[in-house]
């Protein structure tokens, strides 16, 4: 493994795909003039390789890499934090992923309410920090505790929370926040942002997600939106790859879907996670936060499933668009942020009064976060 991992890194390979780009980013010039070609990365992880490696100062002056809604906390809705902060101060045990602990709710600072599981834990919430759903059911089961999962995450963590609840592994203790969100279509809201101002040109495709959906969910990209779009992994010679094959493309007038990341993606996916998902879930509008309701985004447990939905058991309203509002803290810049309208270092707050350590708005929160990425390693290239 670290032999495939080092030949990922090889400095001379890096730079003779690089010399590659440079040139043909220069084709693009002739024809762009001083328009920057826009490749969009939709996965935190890339996001993190193209920063951590400085890729970004990599490249041409007219190729600018774009960080999207990769990260799956920057955008769960406050609503479903505030929901699990009441349940754990009402002494529900709340099991959380170590990335959402921090996440801020809808409450100010200062203003002397919890915002984020972390601070309902320090008020005597009961709250576990848990790697994976198995931990949680494990845990429920042991305590015997009324509890909750805060399920939050893409296609990647979906099928492991859908097989808990449709092969009835949780005991009857233990019910769901589901907060599971869909891919493919935020990346076709982001398109239609984009279309009314420089749009973008070539896309990077998550590469975990895609491990779930396969490919062929990227079809539709080329297809209908004319964009160059690769499936890449998350080396960095993976990343330079796909950039390479997305300039190609323009250049070739071409619009193809590519999939670098053979070695753990294939075109159908899998199958059996697809299946699972399916069985427990039914595809809903979701809100996205800072953002609103997407069109078939969300996943909702289908009704035979209801008693593992602890909105339902606990007769809490589900956020309708009715009920939806505006969900970032005062100058936080994360809704631009997360459809690549703005960089992280264009908002005030940025290691300011919002840190990785103490974090203001949610894209600083989780290792997957732009701000918080940019934050770590600087991004501006
Ligand atoms: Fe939001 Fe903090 Fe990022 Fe600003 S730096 S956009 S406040 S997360």
């Amino acid at each position: 493994l670290r032999r495939i991992v080092e030949l990922y890194r090889t400095n001379p390979i890096a730079k003779d795909i690089v010399a590659k780009i440079h040139r043909l980013a220069e084709k693009l010039r002739a024809r762009l003039g001083d328009e920057p070609v826009k490749i969009m990365d939709f996965c935190g992880t890339h996001e993190w390789t193209i920063t951590h490696f400085g890729l970004r100062s990599l490249m041409p002056s007219n190729v600018e890499l774009v960080a999207g809604p990769g990260c799956p906390v920057c955008i769960t809705p406050a609503y479903y934090i505030d929901v699990a902060i009441k349940l754990a101060l009402d002494g529900i045990t709340v099991y959380t992923y170590g990335d959402a602990y921090k996440l801020p709710g809808s409450a100010h600072r200062g203003s002397g309410k919890p915002r984020s599981l972390a601070e309902a834990r320090a008020a005597g919430g009961s709250i576990e920090v848990v790697y994976s759903v198995v931990d949680a059911v494990k845990r429920a089961r042991e305590t015997g505790k009324e509890s909750v999962f805060l399920a939050v995450g893409f296609e990647t963590t979906a099928p492991a929370t859908a097989s808990a609840v449709a092969r009835r592994m949780a005991p009857r203790n233990l019910t769901f926040i589901n907060v599971h969100r869909l891919t493919p279509p935020i990346m076709r809201h982001v398109f239609e942002v984009h279309k009314k101002r420089i749009p973008i040109r070539g896309v990077i495709a998550p590469g975990h997600v895609s491990t779930i959906t396969g490919a062929k969910a990227w079809k539709f990209v080329p297809e209908e939106y004319g964009i160059p779009t690769v499936v890449a992994g998350f080396e960095p010679i993976d990343v330079l790859l796909a950039i390479l094959e997305i300039l190609r493309q323009l250049v070739a007038g071409e619009a193809k879907l590519v999939n670098e990341y053979t070695r753990a993606v294939t075109w159908e996916g899998n199958t059996a996670a697809q299946r699972a998902i399916n069985e427990c879930c039914e595809v809903v509008d979701a809100a996205w936060r800072g953002l609103g309701f997407v069109p078939k985004s969300g996943l909702a447990f289908r009704d035979k499933y209801a008693e593992y939905d602890a909105l339902r058991q606990y007769g809490i309203p589900e956020l309708t668009p009715e009920r939806f509002s505006y969900d970032l803290p005062p100058g936080c810049r994360c809704a631009e942020v997360t459809l690549g309208l703005a960089k992280p270092t264009d908002c005030p707050h940025f290691l300011r009064g919002c840190t990785p350590a103490n974090p203001y708005g949610p894209c600083m929160v989780s290792s997957e976060g732009t701000c918080a990425v940019w934050a770590r390693y600087g991004g501006g290239g």
